[in-house]
This record gives structure tokens, sequence and C-alpha cells, in this order.
């Protein structure tokens, strides 16, 4: 039964690349009919927020990456003093005492003496039990360190194809610090293996971790799960996002009206060999997903890429799909259907139909050329009375057509600049009759 997680950690907003990470794991899931895990990474009681956590089920709510469970480490503690103990009971746990600063010039020294990468010296391992005591004495408690087995560690990555790390240049990962706080490495390995978690996609910045975690997960007796590691994203000129990442956060997107399918269809192509399709229905990005097509190279992203595909998506919408909206509006119920076939082409958000709201509501000021006043006094005389229809727009522009011997562009444009006080703006055989109805009942 193929069982993925999405872990975020509640120390803030999701964001872009957070998105791609749970996507990826969400469609492996769903594509093979399992189980996709929420897990909430929230082993640090200082920085984990409940805010974050409700903010993180919203923003997956929003984009319909459904999950079948939610787990959370606060809850798992027992499970990973279990662990602990284990390890230590086999020989793969060590205390350590070095203060931050000892390990920083530690690392130094090593770099510049000898060039060698700055990997924990383990110094701790040789200490005796008397002088540990002293350390404890004087420091307080140490930090546990798991002992890795200086051996290749090698795995096939779903993306990144097959890795090979030498384990002597990895530090022991520390996996419970001084105050007795489980980490990460050790949280995660627990709960992949208690939860059957069969694959893992995350960003490639957790590559050596899964060093280390495979060779924690072999030590208490798991099963590797299938490790795929994604590019990390940049900016659309290369550029690092980390800093960016912050205002590329889920609910800002929401926020500017991106639509949930446009952000979906991107992000589940992005960095693939597949094109970018805009798809409108999740099946459809489920049937068509294959982490195979991901490379390794980082991966250029750029917002305004949404809007587009935003626009799009909008388009196809029938009035059912956006009923609340346009009402919201203010927009009558006999309104709303023409008002909103009218509109739809024209805008990039749905947050643009306030304006064309605003139009037939209020008219607008007409945008007219000197040279063209003439034309269009004389345009105004011809326009028919009413009630306006579909066919109005083409009846009044084929008389002025007449009268004046204006045709094409010359003729339409500066009718519609007078109109509508746009140049640009949706057909406007749909536009005339909304114009009049809407400002007869104002
Ligand atoms: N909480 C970790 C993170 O947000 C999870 C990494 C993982 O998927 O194992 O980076």
């Amino acid at each position: 039964m193929t069982t993925t997680r999405f872990a975020p950690s509640p120390t803030g907003y999701i964001h872009i690349g957070n998105l791609r990470t749970a996507l990826m794991n969400y469609l492996i899931a769903r594509k093979a009919g399992g189980t996709f895990i929420l897990r909430i990474d929230d082993t640090d009681p200082e920085r984990s927020k409940e805010e974050y956590v409700d903010a993180i089920k919203r923003d997956l709510e929003w984009l319909g990456l459904h999950w079948d469970r939610v787990e959370r480490q606060s809850q798992r503690l027992d499970r990973y003093a279990e662990a602990a103990d284990r390890l230590r009971e086999m020989g793969r746990f060590y205390e350590a005492f070095e203060t931050p600063t000892e390990l920083d010039l530690k690392r130094k020294k090593k770099q510049l003496n000898m060039g060698k990468p700055p990997v924990y010296d383990r110094a701790a391992l040789a200490l005796s039990e008397a002088e540990k005591d002293a350390l404890r004495a004087e420091r307080g408690q140490g930090v546990w360190r798991f002992k890795l087995d200086h051996e290749r560690i090698e795995w096939p990555d779903g993306i990144l194809g097959d890795i090979s790390i030498d384990a002597a240049s990895v530090s022991d990962p520390v996996l419970i610090k001084a105050d007795g706080q489980v980490l990460y490495t050790l949280a995660s390995v627990v709960d992949d293996t208690e939860m059957g978690v069969t694959n893992v996609v995350r960003g490639s910045d957790h590559v050596t971790n899964t060093a280390t975690q495979i060779q924690i997960i072999r030590a208490l007796g798991g099963t590797v799960p299938q490790f795929a590691h994604h590019s990390l994203l940049t900016g659309p000129q290369g550029e690092a996002l980390s800093k960016r990442l912050g205002v590329l956060a889920l609910r800002d997107l929401r926020e500017r009206g991106v639509q949930p399918m446009a952000l979906l269809s991107l992000m589940a192509r992005l960095g693939s060999s597949d094109p970018v399709e805009l798809r409108t229905e999740m099946s459809e990005l489920i049937d068509g997903f294959d982490i195979t097509r991901f490379g390794s190279a980082p991966t250029k992203f750029d917002v305004e890429d949404l809007f587009p595909l935003t626009a799009h998506y909008l388009q196809g919408l029938p009035l059912s799909a956006v009923r609340d909206h346009v009402a919201a509006l203010g927009v009558p119920d006999d309104l709303a259907e023409p008002f909103w076939l009218m509109a739809r082409d024209n805008i990039t958000t749905l947050a643009d139909l306030r304006g064309w709201w605003e139009l037939c509501r209020d008219g607008a000021d007409p945008l007219i050329a000197d040279e063209d006043r003439a034309f269009i006094a004389e345009a105004m005389g011809l326009l028919p009375d009413g009630p306006f229809d579909v066919d109005t727009w083409s009846t009044w522009t084929a008389a002025v057509k007449d009268a004046t011997g204006r045709k094409g562009k010359g003729l339409f444009m500066p009718l519609r600049k007078a109109v509508t006080g746009r140049e640009r703006g949706p057909e406007m055989a749909a536009l005339m009759p909304l114009l009049q109805v809407v400002r007869a009942r104002a």
C-alpha cells in the first residue's frame, strides 16, 4: 500500500516551495490509490504555533489536497524516546558535550589545517564515564549523536538517480538536544517506519539527511522508503528564492486571486520534461503525473506565470462555479449569467469582475479623442432607443458606418472608448444590453 506524507513544520506559512513537496506526495498517493498523511512536525515547542497548523490546513484545503489523516509529532514523543533507548542499547548513540563555540572552532581548524570536510571528530566517543559525569556537572546534559557506520550510503533516488554518499564525510547527527528535545531527523525516521511510509519526496536540501536517516532506519529495523529529492526553486533569472519565499506564501497567492487549479497545473509540471498545461480537474493532474519526468536542475519559477493560467481557467468556468462571487458584487440573479459570460474573457482574476460590474452599474467617463468629438456626437444621435439586445451593437455600428463612411478600427474603437471609457474589454454586443438594463434599474 503506497503511503506518502507531507511533513511541514508549523513555524510559518507554507509557500510555493512547500507546495511542490506537498503536491508530489499527494499525487503519488492518489495515483496509487494509497494514503496521504499530513504530518505536523512540531517537536520544537518554541517555534511551532497552532496558528500555523491551522493556516497550513486551510492552504491545503483551498488547493483541494485532502489528506487521509493528520499526525502530530508532539503527540508521539514516547515513540521517539523508545527508539532513542534502542539506539543507546545498540551502542549507536552517544552523548557529547561540546559547546557551539567549541564545535565551530573545531570545524574551522579542520578546514584550515587539513582541508578536510568539517565533520565532527567524535571526541566524545573517547570520554570515560567519570569524564562525562564531570562534564555533566559542569555543563548540564549533553546532546545525543547517532554513530554513523563509516561506509558508503547508497540509494536509487526517484529524481536524482543513483546516489552514493560517504558516511565519513557527514557528521554524526545530533538526534536529541541537551534540553531533551527530539530532533526532526530521528522523529521523522520513527514516523516513516511506524506509519508505513513507502515514498518520501522532499527538497534536495534533504539529501544529506536522507543518507543519515537510511542508517538510522536500518539500525531500528525499519524498511527504507523510496526517496526522491526534487530540485529547489529559483526566481525567473535563476536567483535564489529563499529570501523571497516569504512573499510567495500560498495565502498571499490566494489573496492575489490565483486559482488553485492554475497553481496546481503549473507546479505539477514545472521542472519536468512534460509541458505545463492547464488542467481543470484534479483527476487529470493525478493521471498525468510522473515523477521520473522531473530533472535535478534548479527549477525556475515566475509567479507571473500563474496569472495567464488563472485567466485561462476562469474563461472556462460556468456561472455555477462563481455564482457566490458574482452575487457578492451586487449583480442581480437574473443578470448573473449574461454578466459572467460577458466578463469572464476579460479578467485575470475574479477581483477584476468588480470593474466590469461598476461599468454596468455606473457607466464610465467617455474617452473621446479631440478629432473624434464630432463623429461621436453624430454616432450618439444614431444610437437606437432600446431595449438593447445582442444585435444592438451591430445595428448601431452599421448605421454609423453608413452615415459617416468610417469602418474597421476607426469606426469601432472610438465608439468602444466613448461607451466604456476603456480601449479594451468585453464583446460590445454582450455588453450593450447589460449597460442599458442595469442603468435603467439604477
Ligand atoms: N519538517 C521537515 C521539513 O519541513 C520535513 C522534511 C521531510 O519531508 O522529511 O523540512
